[in-house]
């Protein structure tokens, strides 16, 4: 079972059924985070030898922004550990690509998107709280995913 189909189970676990279900800082809660709210750069810190799980959210920016940050955050935890800061730049923006990617399943799941597919992209933005943006990216990861030409 790869990585977004076990982060699906889980969240069918905490019975997110529907995007409106999705509970972010529960999910943060069951991973032990430490979520910290305020004027400050948002940003994951983990120390496995201190069993220190930080995610600091920028309250300056506006709530849809805070809940992505928050996804991505805990993208992060679920996916790397080390610290970002003594990285080669390649590996940093690989692993920023693998948050933002793991992300999206935790904003918008492919089990719910599955019953969705004939909304439009500005339906689906509603529904899941996203930009219009990143819905398209979205449904292209969906789409590459459930096509007949094979999965990645
Ligand atoms: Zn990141």
């Amino acid at each position: 079972m790869d990585v977004y189909n076990r982060i699906e189970s889980w969240m069918k676990s905490f019975g997110f059924l529907e995007p409106w279900n999705i509970d972010l800082q529960a999910m943060a809660d069951e991973l032990e985070l430490l979520v910290i709210r305020g004027p400050i750069r948002a940003a994951y810190i983990g120390c496995s030898d201190l069993d220190l799980r930080v995610v600091f959210i920028d309250t300056r920016k506006e709530p849809w922004r805070q809940r992505i940050t928050l996804a991505h955050e805990i993208s992060h935890h679920w996916l790397h550990s080390g610290c970002q800061l003594w990285m080669p730049k390649l590996s940093r923006e690989l692993q920023e690509w693998e948050a933002k990617r793991l992300s999206f399943h935790l904003l918008a799941p492919d089990y719910m998107l599955a019953c969705r597919l004939n909304m439009s992209v500005w339906e689906l933005s509603e529904e899941f709280g996203m930009p219009m943006t990143w819905i398209r990216q979205r449904m292209d990861i969906y789409w590459s995913k459930h096509s007949l030409h094979g999965g990645i």
